[in-house]
């Protein structure tokens, strides 16, 4: 454990040492975290407790591990107090953290006129909705023996604590219900990989299998719509135009790991598969089509060296992407629940760097309103753990500007859009008819 701070954190330092230490839960709080928690979906990282720190602009969400073998030493503990919670530190008692944590939506706890309860449909990751649509990613059923990524636990939840295959009706319906009541603005899909190399099969790949809910959610709910898959690549790149057509958003590609031998072995079916380069090659294309900050690189901090990883935003950003990194999480269930969580310290100097990239390239980040992501440091937070800030950065001036005049645009993508491209199923072509 690093030493005792000489000073209490600030907002965006307690969120990373939340990631890496995890939380203890006193008597007194266990009762509201234990009203909050779902069970645990998708690959896994949404799996602790939701809470929001209060911060000058505004509040940040965090995910905090609270199950995983790590957090048993954590010198974080959260506390009730009254009618609100709070984080102590032990290497601070005389500092009380503030934190909110939000209450669960009435919508949890009520099924699609279908009777599919809607947690198992979908669920809120800080303030926007996440599916996983399809069903559970093909690198798990990988013969003779399982390729999944090694942190992932989507084999283990998809068909168990939500529904193997979503229906389109549950997606719009949740959605909806997100929308009107929890004022969600942002629907993320994502799955795994879903591939056949047989051309005639393409309804298999994952972004083909996309194109019915894209569609769905473009025409009767709006919002901003995010996807997250496996690359497909070169000769099927016409996937991503079809979705951009249909209503999509923005793509984000896990990349996960730059060093060959760490992505080679955490990652061994997207190393066998599609490889690295199809990453940075899909990122690059779909930052042409949607435009450069519009779609993001993903990566995983705390695994290979923080050289590495730097390098990772690097070409995240020289490929037109926004990098969003990803504190490792040493998930129970996962093949790599043995491994140590991250150091706060070195996670805190990446996070700055991930801003200073972001910075450099004169990327806008953070500047939707009402999207926050629970599970990562946001590149604009990294702001807040560089040593010196100036209030006349042109910069920070320019976001201020572009998060002023994306209201009124957010406000119009919020609203349906029931004349957008609708899904046509692939028909096809059945025997030749003749006399
Ligand atoms: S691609 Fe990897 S991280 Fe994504 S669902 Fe499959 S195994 Fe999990």
């Amino acid at each position: 454990m690093s030493t005792r701070p000489d000073k209490p954190w600030n907002p965006v330092e307690l969120e990373v040492e939340l990631f890496c230490r995890g939380l203890l839960v006193d008597d007194s709080a266990r009762a509201g975290v234990d009203a909050r928690r779902v069970a645990r979906t998708r690959a896994g990282l949404g799996s602790g407790v939701e809470l929001v720190i209060p911060a000058p602009r505004q509040g940040i969400w965090v995910n905090v591990p609270l199950d995983e073998p790590f957090v048993a030493v954590s010198p974080l503990t959260l506390v009730r107090q009254g009618d609100s919670f709070a984080v102590r530190d032990k290497r601070h008692p005389d500092v009380v953290y503030p934190v909110r944590l939000p209450d669960p939506p009435a919508w949890y706890a009520r099924t699609t006129s279908r009777g599919v309860p809607m947690t198992r449909v979908g669920v809120l990751q800080g303030t926007y909705l996440g599916v996983y649509f399809a069903e559970t990613c093909m690198y798990w059923y990988n013969t003779p023996s399982a390729a999944n990524c090694q942190f992932c636990t989507t084999g283990v939840n998809v068909g168990k604590n939500e529904e193997l295959a979503k229906k389109v009706e549950d997606v719009v319906e949740v959605a909806k219900v997100a929308r009107e009541e929890s004022g969600v603005t942002f629907t993320h899909f994502n799955t795994g990989y879903h591939f056949e190399d047989d051309p005639k099969k393409r309804a298999m790949h994952g972004l083909v299998q996309a194109r019915p809910f894209v569609s769905a959610i473009r025409r009767n709910v709006g919002g901003f719509i995010g996807m997250q898959a496996v690359p497909v690549l070169k000769e099927c790149w016409d996937e991503y135009d079809e979705l951009i057509e249909l209503g999509c958003d923005h793509f984000s590609f896990c990349v996960e790991l730059l060093d060959k031998k760490w992505f080679d072995e955490v990652c061994p079916g997207k190393a066998s598969t599609v490889g690295q380069d199809a990453f940075f090659e899909a990122l690059e294309y779909t930052a042409g089509k949607l435009g450069r900050g519009r779609v993001s690189g993903e990566i995983i901090a705390g695994l290979e060296p923080a050289e590495s990883t730097k390098r990772a935003i690097d070409r995240i950003v020289a490929a037109g992407g926004f990098p969003t990194v990803c504190i490792f999480r040493p998930l129970a269930g996962s093949n790599l629940a043995h491994l140590p969580s991250p150091d706060p310290d070195e996670m805190r100097d990446v996070m700055a760097y991930q801003y200073t990239a972001a910075r450099k390239a004169g990327l806008a980040v953070g500047i939707l309103p009402n999207i926050k992501v629970s599970l990562v440091v946001q590149p604009e937070e990294g702001r807040d753990l560089q040593p010196e800030q100036s209030w006349l950065d042109p910069y920070e001036w320019k976001l201020k500007a572009l998060r002023t005049l994306a209201r009124p645009y957010a406000a119009w993508k919020k609203r349906p859009r029931p004349g957008a491209p609708a899904f046509v199923p692939e028909i096809p072509p059945g025997p030749a008819v003749g006399n």
